[in-house]
């Protein structure tokens, strides 16, 4: 298919029904519903969610099965999020997508680093590696014990491979994210790092996968509105986050370490500190 015959169909609005809501913690729920075109997505990429009468947000995919059903994993932050989050299986949600990039799958030792909601796209790839000859260590921090999520499922990656850290010492290692990386890649050859979480964490393990000579990749969110590329709310240096990524590379993110970890446009276009 043409990429602009892609396109067309994936931004057309769908409407769906919420067919399971399932609670993983106070602030997060996983919402699964019926979306053919999402169902086509891969790791990385991402749909705009309408909720009727508030607003149209962008969330990655968590999971797609072959018939249609599609989950996705929901942080409470705000007006749109907690408006989500009141509503009960049955009720009708919009749906445009799946929109960006993916991310690049390798072979050989993979380290993934996830920091809250950000571990939703590194979950989904590592599904995706379940058929491939790679072996894959996950690290996942959050704040507390209460913010981890899918801990029980990423401990099916077998023992050593998950490594668990929270910044109060309520479950895992006491420690941010990024001190089990650096320890990781001083230690053991890796062949690709992919990360997803708060920038700042992101930059880290940037600084440190070049440290190192580990190719990375690192998905991005910014204010995003239209998600083709149009409104330019998403941009960061040269790129549209939205079109040109999520997912960037290494030296794409060299490019823009002015804003990288640094900035984000608000919503009236205004660069505003990360
Ligand atoms: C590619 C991408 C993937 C994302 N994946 C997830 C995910 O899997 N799970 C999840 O819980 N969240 C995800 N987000 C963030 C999610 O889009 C925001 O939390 C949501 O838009 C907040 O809406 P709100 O009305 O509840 O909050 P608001 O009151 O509007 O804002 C609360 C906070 O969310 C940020 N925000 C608001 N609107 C947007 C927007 N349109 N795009 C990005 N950030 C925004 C604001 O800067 C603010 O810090 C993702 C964002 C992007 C860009």
């Amino acid at each position: 298919m043409k990429l602009s015959a892609y396109r067309i169909t994936a931004n057309k609005l769908r409407t769906t029904r919420i067919m399971d809501v399932k609670t993983e913690n106070s602030n997060v729920k996983t919402f699964t519903f019926k979306d053919k075109e999402c169902a086509k997505a891969m790791p990385g990429q991402f749909l705009m969610l309408w909720i009727p009468g508030v607003d149209e947000i962008p969330l990655s995919i968590l999971d797609v099965e072959e018939d249609g059903i599609v989950s996705i994993v929901v942080k409470k932050v705000g007006e749109a999020t907690e408006a989500l989050h009141k509503m009960r299986v049955g009720e009708t949600v919009g749906v445009r997508g799946p929109f960006g990039n993916s991310f690049t799958l390798n072979k050989g030792k993979v380290l993934l680093v996830g920091g809250g909601t950000g571990i939703t796209p590194l979950l989904f790839l590592t599904k995706k590696y379940a058929s491939k000859p790679a072996k894959l260590v996950f690290v996942i921090g959050a704040k507390t014990r209460e913010e981890l999520l899918f801990v029980d499922e990423l401990e099916k990656l077998g023992e050593g491979n998950l490594i668990v850290t929270t910044e109060d010492g309520s479950y895992g290692i006491k420690c941010l994210a990024t001190m089990p990386v650096e320890a990781l890649l001083t230690k053991e050859r890796f062949d690709m790092v992919y990360t997803c979480g708060p920038e700042r964490m992101m930059l880290e393990v940037l600084n440190l996968a070049e440290k190192h000579g580990i190719v990375l990749e690192a998905s991005l969110e910014r204010l995003m509105k239209c998600a083709i590329g149009l409104c330019g709310s998403c941009v960061i240096g040269k790129y549209r986050v939205c079109i040109d990524g999520p997912v960037f590379t290494a030296s794409q993110l060299e490019e823009v370490k002015a804003e990288f970890g640094v900035s984000k446009r608000d919503f009236n276009g205004a660069k505003i500190p990360i």
